[in-house]
């Protein structure tokens, strides 16, 4: 469990001053010229040995990601740019992040910045995001007010901040089609590679950051890189936001340690399961975009990349979503497939045919009106879309229909064998080939 002197997020409930004055009454910019002056490679060295994996979703290795900025200049800017078009379904802890300790992330990024050779950030903000939004900018205001951003500021690396607000599209929460819709154009993803780094915004070199993955950037140089990979183990290091949603007493986002267990979190933080353990029927760990996990598996299972992957899911977004045994699995899983469905960008034919086609047969899955056989053919659809699309939307509509036919097959298959009882008095199965 995550001892309260190694919280980084001191702020995250807004029970203090949010401004700059109270960040910095609680550390922040403090040093932060020192690491400037240490430069491009002594930081990336020390977040490199922190362990620090990316906080958006997918961890991919945050100090290995700038590395491929490229190191010499070839006279294209380099851009940073943050990644806050938070959502996830279940996901709200870079939304705190933005209310409540604002200069975590301001300062993240500069010395981000400083280590990818890059004088410009966007941070492009969720469109329903508002008040954070204003709550970012005033923050930003402040900090080129007090010289500590901006030209000739105080730190000696020029850096300007553009706060841009997005307009409600969950696609544009995906790199490259963040990228697309920042420069003024449909939000569409792009084919990888060419990765960011090579070819980014305006065809410059950019690296997308989640605002997590930044906010904690600048405590790992006041602390240090071995610090943070001292939280947590090997590969699945530091700390981190999670947000518990659904079936608990108590939802709420906080911040722990990697590696607690997710009953250690349901207890201390969220006055347990409605109903108690014996009432949890299963849990999305990771955001909606990862398979469910009954509640037996889920009660002991380490919440950390590796661990929630020895369980069949993933950390995600740490969004974790607890279903108890009075919620009715299958219509829980056809919302998702609907919500995939709405937000499909429609580029690709795996994921614009497949998210709806996998929607209507869950919605008759979900009244049981449907035969047996269906299960396994909407298994093989998910395996179709998986891997074969743009993006990872495709695979994201897919993993949580996977999770339920592997885990809940037999709800299914009863609610096949009620609808086929109570709906036909001759006993025939109902056809789809009727419809
Ligand atoms: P990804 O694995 O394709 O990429 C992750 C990051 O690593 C990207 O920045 C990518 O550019 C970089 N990368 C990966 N391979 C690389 C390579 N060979 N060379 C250079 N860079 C490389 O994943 P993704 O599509 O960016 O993200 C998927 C994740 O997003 C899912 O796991 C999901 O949990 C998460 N997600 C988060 C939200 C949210 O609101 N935070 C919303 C939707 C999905
Ligand atoms: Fe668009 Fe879906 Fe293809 Fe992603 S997978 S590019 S969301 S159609």
């Amino acid at each position: 469990m995550l001892a309260d002197k190694d919280r980084i997020f001191t702020n995250l409930y807004g029970q203090g001053d949010w401004t700059l004055e109270g960040a910095r009454a609680r550390g922040a910019w403090v040093g932060t010229k020192e690491f400037i002056d240490a430069g491009r490679d002594w930081i990336t060295n020390e977040v490199k040995a922190s362990g620090l994996r990316g906080r958006g979703g997918a961890g991919f290795p945050t100090a290995l990601k700038w590395t491929f900025m490229p190191k010499v200049n070839d006279g294209r800017p380099h851009y940073l740019l943050v990644n806050a078009d938070e959502s996830e379904p279940g996901t709200c802890k870079d939304r705190d992040i933005l209310r409540h300790d604002p200069h975590h992330l301001v300062e993240g990024c500069l010395l981000a910045a400083r280590a990818m050779d890059a004088h410009l950030a966007f941070i492009y903000v969720r469109g329903e995001f508002i008040r954070e939004r204003q709550r970012l900018e005033a923050a930003v205001e402040q900090a080129y007010e007090a010289k500590l951003i901006g030209k000739d500021n105080i730190h000696g690396w020029d850096l300007d901040i553009i706060v841009h607000h997005g307009a409600g599209a969950y696609i544009c929460g995906e790199e490259t089609a963040l990228m697309e819709s920042l420069e003024g154009k449909k939000g569409q993803p792009r084919l990888k590679p060419p990765f960011p780094a090579g070819m980014g915004v305006y065809g410059n070199p950019t690296t997308v950051n989640n605002v997590e993955s930044i906010a904690v950037v600048p405590e790992i140089l006041r602390r240090s890189g071995a610090w943070f990979a001292s939280i947590g183990r090997a590969n699945n290091t530091g700390t981190k936001l999670m947000c518990v949603s659904g079936h608990v007493n108590k939802p709420a986002t906080f911040e722990e340690a990697m590696g607690v267990t997710f009953e250690e979190i349901i207890e201390k933080h969220c006055g347990g399961i409605r109903g108690g353990w014996d009432n949890l029927l299963a849990v999305i760990p990771g955001g909606a975009s990862v398979p469910c996990v009954p509640g037996e598996k889920m009660r002991n299972a380490v919440m950390d990349f590796d661990g929630l992957r020895e369980v069949g899911s993933s950390l995600g977004t740490a969004a974790v979503i607890v279903m108890d045994k009075q919620t009715d699995i299958i219509k829980a899983i056809w919302r998702l497939s609907a919500f995939y469905k709405h937000e499909s960008c429609g580029q690709c034919t795996p994921c614009r045919e497949g998210t709806g086609w996998m929607m209507r047969v869950m919605e008759r899955m979900v009244e049981g009106r449907a035969q047996k056989r269906e299960i396994d053919m909407l298994f093989e659809v998910t395996k179709q879309i998986e891997g074969h699309t743009i993006c990872a939307l495709g695979d994201a509509a897919a993993w949580p229909i996977q999770g339920l036919i592997r885990n809940f097959r037999h709800v299914i298959e009863e609610r096949i064998d009620q609808y086929t009882y109570s709906s036909t008095s001759d006993g025939a199965v109902p056809s789809i080939a009727a419809e």
